[in-house]
């Protein structure tokens, strides 16, 4: 298998292998699937992601597959984007067919895992090859934002900008959540 089936396949939601039908959103929300504790567990798998030891490799694609092959928290990861992204569908009655949400919902995944632009790193400057250092051109690859950019297919770009508008509101809200917890434990402390 390459590593692009490799990695297609740890990355996508696992219904995409059962080939289970339509009918999944209901099944995620009878379990508790939330789109708030949706958030909460991709929370933990970026965290999760980020403690993970990374190989060294010059292909970052190989590199990040090492680290989720090895995580945990990925099966869970996957079904949460999977939730948000259906829900989403659902709402602005987005009608793509199945396996396209699931390829949009494995490429929000992938980035979200991993942020950071594959040329600067996040530094927004363009290295200087072999060296180590950076040079003062900003980097063109991100445009000097320092993020990595979610691949977009024709005519999916509004719908997976409305799924990121509606991550970064989860995401800002459970973090807001976990603020407050941990204030008031520290207050309890002292
Ligand atoms: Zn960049």
């Amino acid at each position: 298998m390459s590593i692009e089936d490799s990695y297609a396949r740890a990355i996508t939601s696992r219904h995409l292998r059962t080939g289970a039908g339509a009918g999944d959103t209901d099944v995620l929300i009878a379990a508790g699937w939330t789109r708030g504790n949706a958030a909460q567990v991709l929370w933990r798998a970026r965290a999760e992601y980020d403690a993970m030891p990374k190989g060294r490799s010059n292909c970052r694609a190989t590199e990040r597959l090492g680290v989720l092959i090895r995580m945990q928290s990925l099966g869970q990861a996957r079904d949460a984007m999977w939730g948000i992204v259906q829900a989403h569908a659902k709402r602005t009655k987005t009608d793509f067919e199945q396996v396209r949400l699931l390829a949009i919902s494995g490429r929000l995944l992938d980035t979200f895992l991993d942020p950071l632009c594959e040329t600067c790193l996040g530094t927004r400057y363009k290295p200087v090859p072999n060296t180590g250092r950076l040079s003062a051109t900003v980097c063109s690859e991100c445009n000097g934002s320092g993020a990595r950019r979610v691949i977009v297919d024709d005519g999916e770009a509004q719908f997976t900008r409305g799924v990121l508008d509606e991550l970064d509101a989860l995401l800002l809200r459970v973090s807001a959540r976990m603020a407050k917890y941990l204030r008031e434990r520290h207050n309890d402390s002292v």
